[in-house]
């Protein structure tokens, strides 16, 4: 029988093949094209436009790291606001915690749609427990009316091309601060691979300095995320990331029996410390 590949679109010069055990959905919706494959290794994937967005097998470390890492760094995290994040992943790790309310505003109904009936394994019931409000909207639209509404603000976009291209830009972090609650505010976002997306992470970094007294990188590596490290920024209006101690994300970790299965507090500590490489795109920009 003939073998199908994927072979993922985001980089012109590299390429992440997958090999394809069946095609499980192929949509255009509104806004992007909507594939879900199942693959021999990391089982099924939600692919966007071409570019693989979550894989069952590795989307843990992804879900965890952007989740836990903001939720724990805050003493005391009760409103919630994730952009984007339609497969559920993030949304299934926030409700982990003791959280009053969740609003997810996902712009693409139809990949909530399919990521509920083939991606059970990412979303679980999350999208119908009690304290989820699932939006369908621009994330740009719907955080400009939310003063001082959210403890936490989680983007879970797409790389910045198509629908995501706007949450990568300075208006839009200036209405995502206001969005957040005095004190202690914190905002978390994807900024790609640092070693295949150079521009991505200094571009994003220089433009929350402006806008947030504390701001900082941190890595991960996710298998289906080619490049190697993985990277994120952090920004807060009052809590400094690289002055939180060991033993109160401790407490916090096990207050919330939280189960994870790449997250714990040493790796959250350690994902701040970075390589020389990374380390000065970022602080050129920091005294730039
Ligand atoms: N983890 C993935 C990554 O790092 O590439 C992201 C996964 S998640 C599925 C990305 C979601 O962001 C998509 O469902 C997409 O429709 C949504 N999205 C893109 N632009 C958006 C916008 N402006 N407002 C709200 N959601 C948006």
């Amino acid at each position: 029988m003939k073998e199908t590949w994927f072979y993922e679109s985001l980089f012109p010069s590299v390429k992440l093949g997958l090999k394809v055990k069946e095609t499980l959905v192929s949509k255009k919706s509104a806004y992007q094209k909507i594939n879900i494959l199942d693959t021999y290794e990391f089982g099924k994937v939600l692919v966007l436009d071409g570019i693989v967005q979550t894989t069952e097998a590795d989307e843990f470390i992804y879900h965890e790291m952007l989740t836990h890492l903001p939720m724990l760094s805050h003493s005391h995290p009760k409103r919630v606001l994730i952009i984007g994040g339609g497969d559920g992943g993030v949304l299934r790790e926030v409700l982990k915690h003791p959280v009053k309310e969740v609003f997810l505003v996902e712009i693409d109904e139809k990949v909530i749609e399919l990521s509920k009936t083939y991606l059970s394994a990412i979303c679980r019931n999350s999208f119908a427990d009690r304290r989820a409000n699932i939006i369908i909207d621009d994330g740009v639209n719907f955080i400009k009316e939310c003063k001082g509404k959210f403890d936490v603000t989680i983007i879970d976009s797409s790389d910045p091309i198509g629908p995501s291209k706007v949450l990568f830009s300075s208006k839009f972090y200036r209405d995502a601060f206001n969005a957040l609650s005095n004190g202690e505010g914190i905002f978390a976002q994807q900024t790609g691979s640092p070693f295949l997306q150079r521009e991505e992470l200094p571009y994003v970094y220089k433009r929350l300095k402006k806008i947030f007294p504390f701001v900082a990188t941190f890595l991960t590596a996710v298998p289906t995320y080619v490049g190697g490290f993985f990277s994120f920024v952090f920004a807060s209006k009052g809590i400094d990331p690289l002055n939180i101690h060991l033993a109160q994300l401790e407490k916090r970790y096990r207050k919330f029996k939280l189960k994870t299965r790449y997250y714990n507090p040493e790796i959250h500590l350690a994902s701040f410390a970075l390589p020389t490489h990374i380390k000065e795109t970022v602080e050129t920009k920091r005294n730039g």
